[in-house]
């Protein structure tokens, strides 16, 4: 596989550290709030990675850590404790907090098809590994006390900015939302590994430590609990483009100060959502979560399609017109694949030639716009519809948008439908049977007076560009 590798600024062949194993490790969310669909198409992105591997045959170990305590509302170790300020606002304890948010966390990605990784660590399990390492890196001389707390100091690398290609804007994240100097640090960019002088004695979550109650800065909670779960390497790490610096920075820093040697061979950033008034963030406090679309009647796979038919490495602008663009797209694929007939023989030949298709297009730095195109390819292949379903159905083990099951459930719901329909309605429309049959579906409801239910569906019709016409005895539409 080419993959881009933010290290070297290039494509790059990916060879693993041990052949057929990868050890891959994400950046998992901060569980102050509810994760935003920007947040979330960053770990759809890594999803299809991680299940790429697995499909060509790589046995992966993913790690991924649960921020519950340490990260400031400025990467650059000022302002608030984001967890402190949920905890405010929510009138309730950290922990549970974090308990609530992270349940939040993975049932959203349940509802995107997004795994959950071999390992979740909370980083507030993992107390002893950070006091070691820290301990390490002040035996080296890589790490100072001033103030009570305990700092890297980036003087000691010969290189200490590491990823230098992506955008000013990104890389100045960090040091854009600090509002206060910290006159403890000896150079601009060191970074806090213990914290004990805090300026939030309310701060719940303190632990004993060699320098003195306190706790863990943000970025060494991603050293500790790689390493404690993959060991001293690691083959791949993710994150948002805005985790490059200086979270990523800082963990490159620490990390091979301690181990005194190279940690991490490729680095995988996903560049940002972004709404018409730029990045989706949290802390802005407007965002959109999967709960909103399921509010506004999506169904959460649309934004997963939404989110594959774009290249990671771009920027997306998300819109509601363009949400209902891929909520019109998808739908459309799925009627399609429910009228490719089942039963009958696999044309081996034809598979694998579609197989490879799909393959080449994923291999090619994980082009998934480029791999859902290769699904048009197959409903248009001359192969029989068993190999165009077998092809589909092996294809969505990566792709992860339900689309041999959404198809059935389709086949099924218009064959329950046009039983009841036979009272004389008829939908006429542009041929599409995932459309018919939501307007049978209205009728139905208009019968059962359930008008509210018959509302929803013509909004939902609407909100996917399909205009309808009532009749005397059914009812036309068409796509305006
Ligand atoms: P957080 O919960 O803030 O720690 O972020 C969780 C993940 O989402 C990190 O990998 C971030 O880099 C990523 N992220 C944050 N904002 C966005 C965005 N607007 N688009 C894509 N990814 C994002
Ligand atoms: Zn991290």
């Amino acid at each position: 596989m080419q993959i881009y590798n933010t290290l070297s600024r290039k494509k790059e062949t990916f060879v693993p550290m041990e052949p057929g194993k990868v050890k891959m490790y994400t950046c998992g969310p901060t569980v102050y709030h509810f994760a935003h669909i920007g947040n979330l198409r960053s770990y759809i992105m890594e999803d299809v990675l991680e299940k790429h591997f697995r499909y060509s045959g790589y046995d992966v170990t993913r790690v991924m850590n649960i921020t519950d305590v340490g990260h400031l509302s400025s990467d650059g170790d000022t302002g608030e404790d984001k967890m402190l300020k949920g905890a405010k606002r929510e009138q309730k304890s950290v922990m549970d907090i974090a308990r609530f948010y992270t349940d939040a966390f993975f049932a959203d990605c349940q509802a995107l098809n997004i795994k959950r990784p071999d390992v979740v660590e909370p980083a507030t399990n993992c107390i002893d590994d950070y006091i070691h390492i820290i301990q390490t890196l002040i035996e080296k001389g890589y790490a100072y006390r001033a103030g009570g707390n305990i700092y890297f100091d980036t003087a000691k690398l010969d290189q200490y900015y590491v990823f230098n290609d992506f955008d000013a804007e990104d890389l100045a994240v960090g040091v854009r939302e600090g509002v206060e100097e910290d006159s403890n640090k000896r150079n601009k960019n060191d970074f806090v590994l213990w914290f004990t002088q805090s300026k939030f004695e309310d701060q719940a979550l303190k632990w004993d430590s060699p320098w003195g109650v306190g706790y863990p800065g943000w970025h060494i909670e991603c050293s500790g609990i790689s390493m404690k779960y993959l060991g001293e390497g690691l083959d791949i790490h993710c994150g948002g483009i805005d985790n490059a610096f200086p979270h990523h920075t800082n963990e490159i820093a620490q990390s091979e100060a301690f181990l005194g040697h190279k940690w991490c061979n490729y680095w995988f950033h996903i560049l940002h959502l972004n709404t018409s008034s730029g990045k989706m963030s949290k802390s802005k406090g407007e965002f959109l979560t999967v709960s909103l679309l399921k509010e506004k009647g999506y169904d959460p796979l649309v934004y997963r399609f939404f989110c594959l038919q774009s290249h990671y490495r771009k920027s997306l602008v998300f819109s509601w017109e363009n949400l209902d663009n891929a909520a019109a797209a998808f739908h459309k694929l799925i009627a399609r694949i429910a009228g490719l007939k089942e039963g009958g023989a696999v044309e081996e030949d034809a598979f694998a030639a579609l197989k490879e298709k799909f393959l080449a297009a994923l291999d090619n730095d994980l082009n998934t716009s480029m791999a859902v195109t290769v699904l048009y390819d197959v409903l248009k292949a001359g192969c029989s519809d068993a190999t165009k379903l077998a092809a589909i159905a092996s294809f969505d083990e990566v792709l992860g948008l339900d689309l041999i099951q959404k198809a059935a459930e389709l086949r099924k719901k218009n064959a329950s439908q046009s039983a009841s329909s036979a009272g004389g309605y008829t939908v006429t429309g542009e041929g599409d049977p995932a459309i018919d049959a939501l307007l049978l579906q209205r009728y139905e409801a208009k019968k059962a007076r359930n008008f509210a239910e018959a509302d929803r569906i013509r909004d939902e019709l609407k909100a996917q560009g399909i205009e309808i016409a009532d009749a005397r005895d059914g009812v036309s539409w068409k796509r305006v």
